[in-house]
């Protein structure tokens, strides 16, 4: 997809489950941004072995053709359980074990998905993998160095296998600080908006009472975008986006404005997004973020927001 001064833009699909793939398919995703690897896991009633989820992450990436796919590893806690896997209450689950955290608790279960994952990408040099909610530079380093131990026994074993490119999501605000040491440490950075503006903000993603305090124009959440996308570009690392933000045809030209060139979403919001995109001028959506980028209330945010609306 172009804008109107001819800006490329890449627009991939997100993915839960393999039975989404031909949606993606038929709105011409150029790829899958993130897969949640976890919604395998959590529709089963045990876990799935190393050789099942082989199987299952090489059907994604043949059916999508040589075009990339990235895989997130297991984002589970939180509002995601496994029914199999009991653990222990938390008054606090999305402050709790999850995603990350919670691989680097189970390796055996961490170590699983990694192998499948680099068995799965060997012969697919599209395929990508990341790493859900990272802290700091020293949880990346624990995850890489498991992939890398992982790739150690393949190699022992003599099972064909290739270390994927490593990235690392940026959903919380300590990320968000790091980011210019995660962008040189990973292969490439992705933006996870909707956990970025809960823990930002501190709002609850999934409580509606507190619904309004979400706000993707908070300019908090403009700033931070804009630093990780500086940290990306000074390490020469690629950045996309993942989160619902990227489907919100509201705050494309910001987005795009920043130098976001990849955006990740669900598959049915991608041809609004590719509509309003084609309206877009480039250099004046860059002119428009920096405008954002300098107001310090969210309601001014919102007023400058209505005047870019879209031509009906
Ligand atoms: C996000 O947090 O923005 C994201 C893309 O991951 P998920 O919605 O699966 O938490
Ligand atoms: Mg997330």
């Amino acid at each position: 997809t172009r804008t109107k001064d001819g800006a490329e833009i890449q627009r991939l699909a997100n993915l839960n489950l393999v039975s989404e793939l031909d949606v993606a398919l038929s709105v011409k995703a150029k790829g899958i941004g993130l897969y949640r690897t976890e919604f395998p896991f959590i529709v089963r009633s045990t876990f799935p072995t190393e050789e099942e989820q082989y199987l299952g992450y090489r059907r994604v990436l043949e059916q999508m053709q040589g075009r990339p796919v990235v895989f997130r590893t297991l984002d589970i806690g939180g509002d995601k359980a496994l029914s199999y896997f009991p653990v222990q209450h938390e008054s606090n689950p999305f402050l709790g074990l999850r995603a990350l955290r919670f691989s680097l608790r189970n390796p055996q279960i961490f170590k699983q998905q990694l192998r499948a994952l680099l068995r799965a990408a060997h012969g697919n040099p599209q395929a990508k993998v990341m790493f859900p909610l990272v802290a700091s530079l020293d949880e990346f380093q624990a995850a890489r160095d498991l992939a890398r131990i992982c790739q150690e026994e393949l190699q022992r074993e003599g099972v064909p296998n290739r270390m994927p490119d490593l990235g690392v999501m940026i959903e919380l605000p300590s990320a968000v600080v790091m980011a210019p040491e995660l962008a040189a440490a990973a292969d490439f950075l992705s933006i996870g908006t909707n956990d970025l503006i809960q823990y930002l903000l501190a709002v609850d993603r999934t409580n509606d009472e507190v619904a309004a305090w979400f706000a993707p124009h908070h300019p908090a959440v403009l700033r931070s975008l804009m630093r990780i996308v500086e940290a990306a570009e000074k390490a020469g690392k690629p950045v996309s986006l993942c989160g619902n933000l990227g489907a919100d045809p509201a705050m494309l030209p910001f987005l795009l404005g920043i130098g976001l060139r990849t955006l990740s979403m669900d598959s049915m919001a991608i041809p609004a997004v590719q509509r309003r995109i084609e309206q877009i001028d480039y250099g004046q959506a860059r002119l428009q973020a920096r405008r954002m980028l300098a107001f310090g209330r969210t309601d001014e945010v919102a007023d400058y927001l209505k005047t870019l609306e879209a031509p009906r």
